[in-house]
């Protein structure tokens, strides 16, 4: 399939409506999701301003959570006040920016950790 004006334009809209881009790809039709980010980001629209938020409430439940929120889960599970962070993931991964760096970081790290490393990897 091919992207005509009208398509592009169409994406564009959709995309700052803040729909997903599996939404999007269902509207526009024949299209996979991966060309609709693939397009999305050749057109710079990465970035885009803040998705429609559904709950005016802080975070999101597991309800609300779409695929491109942050599941970081926020408080205790067996309490009501329980829920995710809902903050814009980054792409490809299932957390924000700022819980991404604590869930990826080396669970074992020290201080020294990395001067370690270095003198391993010289030996
Ligand atoms: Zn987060």
């Amino acid at each position: 399939m091919s992207w005509t004006d009208e398509r592009v334009q169409q994406l564009k809209d959709l995309w700052a409506q803040g729909l997903s881009a599996s939404e999007i790809a269902d509207t526009l039709g024949d299209i996979s999701r991966n060309a609709v980010i693939g397009k999305a980001h050749r057109l710079g629209l990465s970035g885009r301003p803040s998705p429609i938020k559904k709950k005016p409430t802080r975070g999101a439940t597991i309800l609300s959570l779409t695929e491109r929120m942050c599941k970081w889960p926020v408080g205790d599970p067996k309490h009501q006040d329980f829920h995710f962070c809902g903050k814009t993931a980054l792409t490809g991964l299932p957390y924000c920016a700022e819980h991404a760096a604590i869930a990826y970081q080396p669970s074992n790290s020290k201080s020294s950790k990395r001067d370690e490393d270095r003198s391993v990897g010289a030996a």
